[in-house]
């Protein structure tokens, strides 16, 4: 499991069909696993172990096929958590869930992602929410899709059938190849369609399966494995806390950040050095119930995460724009880096 980082995950889709609750229903099916620890909540993410996943999942997931040590949630669904939460030359978001209401069929905001997430080249997985609102679904509560689906009477199962050819349709017309998900051979060259409800729970164990997998695709592609490293993230939101003054929640894409270290902010005229004072992670739900206190201190942090840095000269920080660990040989390098990677963004911001 070494060296290899926990995917980022993003939700994407058109408004109403189901992003937010298919992310509480991802949050929501585990808590009695988060009350014990075993679900982390992040800053603006929440982390849902291997473990937890291979519980769900059953016999669907082999454990040992996988490296990923699990999956990290952006907490805020939407494009433009996606386009602004960026790392270096993309997203921050590994991969995508593009939530399409079986119902409603592809609409502006489901193109307009697919358009977002082609150009990110980021790869994706549709969910195809709200199945329980078939004519005739018998509801399994939190059952995967394969059982579900034996249970369902012909007419429903073609029902479901003829949606998702609308959807495998729709995709080959913006130029993808897809197919449901358990019929689909090789996740490189077809994205997989998850039918799921994310009211009744029903296939969110197959969606984080084959989350699980193409992540790890992914991974095995671009042998993205550098939790060694320095530390590069992206700031999600300046904060003012009681009594810390002005903090930053930031998601950590990659690298290991540790308190004391030195770092680099990209700003709008000159990048913004700091040392780290603290570095804070939320505590267990059950324990901001018993202390009355939101965070505890961590001394080391690894990718990916989402923490608040506490330091001080965070006056011109804004939401969106990167940080990275420094020493005093790369500096210099990493300062000019940085202001053109802020430019960059200056310059989309101006003409989107
Ligand atoms: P978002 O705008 O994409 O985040 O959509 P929401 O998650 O807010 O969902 C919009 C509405 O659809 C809410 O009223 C949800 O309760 C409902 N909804 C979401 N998922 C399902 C589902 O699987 N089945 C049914 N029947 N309703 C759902």
């Amino acid at each position: 499991m070494e060296n290899i980082r926990t995917p980022i995950v993003c939700m994407l889709g058109h408004v109403d069909h189901g992003k937010t609750t298919t992310l509480d229903k991802i949050r929501g099916s585990t808590v009695a696993e988060r009350e014990s620890g075993a679900i982390t909540q992040h800053i603006g993410a929440t982390e849902i172990p291997i473990d937890i996943i291979d519980n769900l999942c059953g016999p669907l997931l082999n454990k040992e096929d996988f490296k990923v040590p699990g999956l990290l949630f952006i907490d805020t669904p939407g494009h433009h958590a996606f386009t602004s939460l960026r790392s270096r030359g993309g997203s921050l978001a590994d991969i995508a869930v593009l939530v399409v209401d079986a119902t409603d069929g592809f609409q502006p905001q489901t193109e307009e992602a697919l358009d977002i997430l082609k150009r990110y080249k980021t790869p994706f997985v549709v969910a195809l929410n709200k199945i329980d609102k078939i004519p005739g679904w018998q509801t399994t509560q939190n059952s995967p899709f394969q059982k579900s689906i034996t249970k369902q009477k012909n007419k429903t199962q073609t029902k479901l059938e003829e949606k998702i050819y609308e959807i495998v349709g729709n995709l080959h017309e913006a130029g993808f190849q897809s197919e449901r998900f358990d019929r689909v051979k090789d996740y490189s060259n077809t994205v997989g369609i998850i039918p799921i409800s994310a009211k009744t729970g029903e296939g969110i164990p197959d969606l984080l399966m084959v989350l699980v997998g193409v992540a790890q695709q992914y991974f095995q592609q671009n042998l993205i494995v550098e939790t060694q490293k320095p530390g590069k993230g992206t700031v999600l939101e300046v904060k003012e806390e009681k009594g810390l003054g002005k903090t930053i929640d930031v998601i950590l894409y990659d690298g290991v950040i540790n308190v004391g270290d030195q770092i680099l902010i990209g700003s709008h005229q000159n990048p913004i050095k700091t040392k780290i004072r603290s570095l804070l992670k939320p505590k267990p739900t059950q324990e901001i119930r018993e202390t009355g206190q939101k965070f505890q201190k961590a001394q080391k942090v690894d990718a990916a995460s989402g923490i608040k840095i506490v330091a001080p000269n965070l006056d011109n920080v804004f939401a969106g724009y990167p940080f990275q660990v420094i020493n005093n040989q790369n500096e210099q390098k990493i300062k000019q880096e940085m202001q053109s990677q802020v430019n960059e963004i200056l310059i989309e911001t101006e003409t989107s």
